[in-house]
């Protein structure tokens, strides 16, 4: 492994950044702390520093002659709504709070990356450092593109990284077009005309309406979407009726829907549309479902995959950087960036020797450390690479 020497000097430094954060976690859009211990730190290196960007978010920026070029760097910042069971001289402080997805770890390796940027500020053009609120499912990727971040900070391309667990230190990966799956919400009401359970035949019984659009759900995956694609639709709950002798009026299904592709997101949310609509009226009843994307799937720019996964090489070994990469189902909210700009989310390995690491949204999940000056490194690289000053 090639680390950068002047990073794994601070590496002690960093893993008392990465212990102080995860020992202080705090949710999506709550963290005040957080955001101001990165905006002083920015500050200590000599970035310009905005914050106040999607509420709790801050991007820290440095610019290096007069090249317009500029790339964004971005790392999540939130905690989870838990409680940790570890007992080490870190862990939260802060009850039902806790750092189980890495973010601490995120949070520090790019905080790393601008140290040492900040210092050497070998490259040409300018590097935003892009510190996200509220992953956890709250929104904060939309929040500061709705904010204007990319029209404040113009970028060529982002990059994003997420720790695992499950693969060593040492190790990354990722695919070069979508890696993880977009995710969403539904609600299907369905209308039907109340009875007496004894006689069905003067009511509609949105019952057996709303079993019948489960039933019809299940040809979406099976026969509107191609072999070789991928989708999930889960009727996860079912809502009707108060009494053993009363055909209710209404009936509620929810549920959840996801892909990869974003293609196969919106022919999802057609076809529960059109197969509530017409099964309930072929019934004498009327349904409508409201289907919402909560998180675009996550794609990954090919080119700008390739482009990180080459500096990767660099750092890890070829042998060490899976080009075909695991497809992960759930969501990560990185694909709202990636929407606006082209770029590539990369997976760092975080298990330690072994590649058995507690994984992340777990009780006893702790980043690993070790991967701290690693990432960095990649940062640090990615920017050197990409804004290479010319001979
Ligand atoms: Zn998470
Ligand atoms: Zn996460």
């Amino acid at each position: 492994m090639s680390i950068e020497p002047a990073i794994a000097a601070i590496a002690d430094q960093m893993t008392a950044w990465r212990r102080d954060i995860h020992a202080h976690p705090e949710l999506g859009f709550e963290e005040e702390r957080t955001s101001a211990v990165v905006a002083q730190k920015l500050k200590e290196f000599g970035c310009e520093v905005t914050t106040g960007i999607g509420k709790t978010g801050v991007v820290g920026t440095i610019r290096v002659g007069n090249n317009p070029r500029a790339i964004g760097l971005r790392a999540d910042m939130d905690a989870l709504p838990m409680e940790e069971t570890n007992d080490f001289e870190h862990r939260s402080r802060h009850a039902g709070r806790m750092h189980a997805c890495g973010h601490d770890g995120h949070t520090t390796m790019l905080l790393g990356a601008a140290h040492y940027l900040a210092k050497t500020r070998n490259f040409d053009g300018t590097v935003h450092f892009i510190f996200q609120p509220a992953e956890e499912g709250r929104g904060g990727a939309e929040a500061m593109v709705k904010d204007g971040l990319f029209e404040k900070f113009p970028c060529e391309a982002i990059f994003g990284m997420h720790n695992r667990p499950n693969m060593a230190v040492g190790k990354f990966a990722l695919r070069m077009g979508p890696q993880m799956a977009g995710g969403g919400l539904f609600d299907i009401h369905i209308t039907g005309k109340g009875a007496h359970g004894a006689r069905p035949e003067t009511g509609v019984d949105p019952i057996i309406v709303g079993t019948q659009i489960i039933s019809a759900l299940q040809t979406v995956i099976s026969r509107s979407i191609a072999p070789l694609d991928s989708g999930v639709i889960s009727v996860t709950q079912m809502h009707a009726g108060d009494a053993y002798n009363v055909i209710p009026e209404k009936a509620v299904l929810r549920g959840t829907i996801r892909a990869f592709r974003r293609e196969t997101m919106a022919l999802i949310k057609e076809r529960i549309e059109t197969i509530s609509s017409g099964i309930a009226r072929s019934l004498g009843a009327t349904a409508t479902a409201d289907v919402r994307v909560v998180f675009p799937p996550l794609v990954n720019n090919p080119d700008e995959a390739r482009f990180v996964a080459d500096v990767a090489a660099t750092i890890v070994g070829e042998e060490n950087v899976n080009r075909d990469g695991p497809f992960v189902m759930a969501s990560e909210d990185f694909s709202y960036m990636l929407d606006k700009v082209p770029g590539a989310f990369i997976l760092i390995g975080n298990g330690g020797d072994v590649e058995s690491g507690c994984e992340v949204h777990n009780p006893g999940y702790d980043f690993n450390d070790e991967a701290l000056p690693l990432g960095a490194t990649l940062w640090a690289r990615v920017i050197e690479t990409k804004l290479a000053k010319r001979a």
